[in-house]
C-alpha cells in the first residue's frame, strides 16, 4: 500500500538548493536548503498520531496502520518523487549572533496539498544533515511526547502552532546528559513528524542578510510573500514593509495568546521564531503553575532568565528588531521598519491589556482596568496561585457576592495558611473592586462566565502530566499519551471525567527535573 499524498513541493522546486549532496557538517552559502535522507531506524514503532492530522493531510487510519506509514514516518522509505532535505538559517541565541544552525535535527520530506491547504511536513529526529554540527540529529522519547502532545494541545487552546501528525520510537538508543552535568546515559531515541505551511524561521533571512547575499534573501522574502502572505502583492519595498508588519501583528497574536494561557516556550531563539507567528520548536516549555512572571521552565537559561514569562513579548520586539535588520537590504530605509516596530510596542500594550480584560470577563471600557489588572498581577505574585485554577475559579464570581470573592479562588493557593492576613485584605479590596467594576458591564454573571470559560482553560498541559505520560511510556505503556491527548482537544470544555487532571501540581513535582526544570537536552 501507498500512502496517497498529494505531492506539491514548492520550497526546494522554486528555492537554490545547497549543490553538494553528501551528508557531511559544512557551512552552506548561497542556498536555502540542502538535500539529505533520514537514516534508516532499527525497529520503528507507532505510539501514537493524530486523527485530525491525518485527515488534513488527506490520509485514512488504514493507512496509519500500514507499513508504508510506519516507514514514511520514521524515515526508512522515502515518499515516491520526493526529495527530503534539510533547511539552513542561522539565529541569534540568547542575545548572540549564532551563525549558521539549520535543521540538525528536523528533515522535511515534502509538501502536500489537500483541502486548499498546503503542509510542509518534517522528521523531527530522524538523523544528521549538514546542519548538525556537534550532534547527532536524533531525538529521545521524552522530548518527543512534549513535542508531539504540546503542539495539538496549543492548536485545541486557539493558538497559531505547528502540528503533529505521529510519535514514533525508533528502536534505537540515543545517548543524552540530561542536566548538563557530567552524567551521560542512554534513552529511548523517538520521531515525530510534524506539519505546518511552512517552516520558516527569522534566522532563515537573518543568515542570508549576515551573509551580504541579498539575491538569495530577495528569492526567499518573494517566494514567502508568493506563497504565505499573497494578499500582499508583487515584490516592492511597500510589499516588503507590508510582509514585516504582517509577521510583528502574528507574532504579536501569537505571544498575547502565549501569555493568556501561560505558556512559557523557554528558547525563544530567533532560529525558534516561525515567519508565520506560529509556535515552533517545542523544547523546555513549560506551563505557568505558581503564576509568577520570573518563572521560566529552562535550566540552561536559569542564570539570566532572558526567557521568563513575563518577558515574552518584549523577546518577540527584540526578535523583530533582527529580523528588521535582515530585511533591511531589500528595504533600504530605516524609518518604514522602525515604525512596524514602534507600532508593534504601542500595540502589544492593548493587546496584553485586551487579552487580561478577557480572562476577567470585562467587555466595557474603563480608565481603571490596567490599574486594576496590575494590582491583581502584583497578589497574584505575592501569592503562589495556580494560574489556571485561578481564572478558571474566577468564573463562578458572583457579583452580589464579593465577600465570597477569596474563599471562592482559594483552591488555586498553594500554601493558603501562610497568606498573611495582610495579604488576605488586600485580595478582600480587589475583590471588591472587581466587583464594582463588573457592575459596569452589562451581561450577567452566567453569561460572563461562560465567555471566560471559553478564554480560559481548564486543562492545560501541565508540566507533572507530560512527565507522567514520558514516564510510562519508558515502561511501555502509552495509555496516558493517549488519555493526555484526548483531553487536550477540549480543554475549555468542563469533562468532569477527567476532573483529576485540573489540580494543582502536586508537591514532588515542585523541583523535579522534566517537571519544572528543563534542560535543551533532548
Ligand atoms: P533548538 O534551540 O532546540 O531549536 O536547537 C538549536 C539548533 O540546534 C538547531 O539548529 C537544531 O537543529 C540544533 N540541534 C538541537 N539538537 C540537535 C541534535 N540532537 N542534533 C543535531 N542538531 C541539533
Ligand atoms: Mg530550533
Amino acid at each position: 500500500m501507498t500512502l496517497k499524498l498529494n505531492i506539491k513541493d514548492t520550497f526546494s522546486r522554486e528555492l537554490p538548493a545547497d549543490p553538494i549532496l553528501e551528508n557531511s557538517r559544512r557551512q552552506v552559502r548561497e542556498a536555502c536548503f540542502s538535500y539529505v535522507t533520514p537514516k534508516k531506524t532499527a525497529h520503528p514503532k507507532l505510539v501514537h498520531f493524530s486523527s485530525e492530522m491525518l485527515q488534513e493531510l488527506g490520509l485514512s487510519k488504514e493507512d496509519a496502520a500500514s507499513d508504508s506509514f510506519l516507514n514514511v514516518f520514521s524515515g526508512n522509505s522515502v515518499l515516491p518523487d520526493t526529495n527530503p532535505y534539510a533547511m539552513c538559517y542561522g539565529g541569534h541565541q540568547f542575545g548572540n549572533w549564532a551563525g549558521q544552525l539549520g535543521d540538525g535535527r528536523a528533515i522535511n520530506l515534502s509538501e502536500v496539498k489537500h483541502n486548499g491547504k498546503n503542509w510542509a511536513i518534517q522528521l523531527k529526529g530522524a538523523g544528521e544533515t549538514p546542519y548538525s554540527r556537534t550532534a547527532d540529529g536524533l531525538a529521545v522519547l521524552r522530548s518527543s511526547i512534549r513535542e508531539y502532545l504540546c503542539s495539538e494541545a496549543m492548536h485545541h487552546l486557539g493558538i497559531p502552532t505547528t502540528r503533529a501528525l505521529s510519535l514514533m520510537l525508533s528502536g534505537d538508543m540515543v545517548m543524552r546528559d540530561v542536566m548538563y552535568d557530567g552524567n551521560p546515559a542512554y534513552e529511548k531515541g523517538a520521531i515525530v513528524s510534524r506539519a505546518a505551511a511552512s517552516f520558516l524561521r527569522f534566522g532563515s533571512y537573518e543568515i542570508l542578510a549576515t551573509q551580504q547575499d541579498t539575491d538569495t534573501l530577495k528569492t526567499l522574502v518573494d517566494y514567502t510573500i508568493k506563497y504565505h502572505y499573497p494578499t500582499l502583492g508583487g515584490p516592492s519595498k511597500e510589499t516588503y514593509c507590508q510582509f514585516f508588519k504582517e509577521v510583528a501583528v502574528r507574532s504579536m497574536e501569537m505571544v498575547i495568546h502565549w501569555q493568556r494561557v501561560g505558556f512559557v516556550h523557554g528558547v525563544m531563539n530567533t532560529d525558534n521564531m516561525s515567519i508565520l507567528g506560529l509556535t515552533i520548536d517545542y523544547g523546555p516549555y513549560g506551563w505557568l503553575e505558581d503564576y509568577d512572571h520570573h518563572w521560566t521552565p529552562n535550566t540552561t537559561d536559569s542564570a539570566n532568565k532572558r526567557y521568563r514569562y513575563g518577558t515574552q513579548p518584549q523577546i518577540v520586539f527584540w526578535n523583530l528588531l533582527q529580523l528588521a535588520n535582515a530585511l533591511y537590504p531589500l528595504i533600504e530605509e530605516v524609518e518604514p521598519l522602525e515604525n512596524v516596530l514602534h507600532e508593534y510596542q504601542r500595540d502589544v500594550k492593548i493587546a496584553y491589556l485586551n487579552m487580561m480584560k478577557s480572562k476577567l470577563g470585562l467587555v466595557e471600557t474603563n480608565d481603571q482596568d490596567d490599574q486594576l489588572i496590575s494590582s491583581l498581577e502584583g497578589i497574584l505574585q505575592r501569592t503562589e496561585t495556580d494560574m489556571t485554577i485561578f481564572f478558571r475559579k474566577l468564573a463562578q464570581f458572583k457579583t452580589g457576592d464579593a465577600g465570597k470573592g477569596f474563599v471562592l479562588v482559594s483552591d488555586a493557593f498553594y500554601t493558603p495558611n501562610e497568606i498573611s492576613d495582610a495579604l488576605k485584605k488586600i485580595w478582600i479590596t480587589w475583590f471588591s473592586k472587581y466587583a464594582e467594576r463588573l457592575s459596569l458591564e452589562t451581561i450577567s454573571d452566567s453569561d460572563r462566565a461562560m465567555a471566560m470559560n471559553k478564554i480560559n482553560p481548564k486543562y492545560v498541559l501541565r508540566n507533572y502530566m507530560a512527565q507522567l505520560a514520558i514516564d510510562d511510556a519508558d515502561r511501555q505503556d502509552y495509555r496516558l499519551i493517549d488519555e493526555l491527548f484526548q483531553i487536550l482537544k477540549k480543554p475549555y470544555d468542563e469533562q468532569p471525567e477527567h476532573e483529576k487532571w485540573f489540580a494543582k501540581r502536586p508537591e514532588w513535582a515542585r523541583n523535579k527535573v522534566g517537571c519544572s526544570m528543563l534542560s535543551c537536552s533532548s
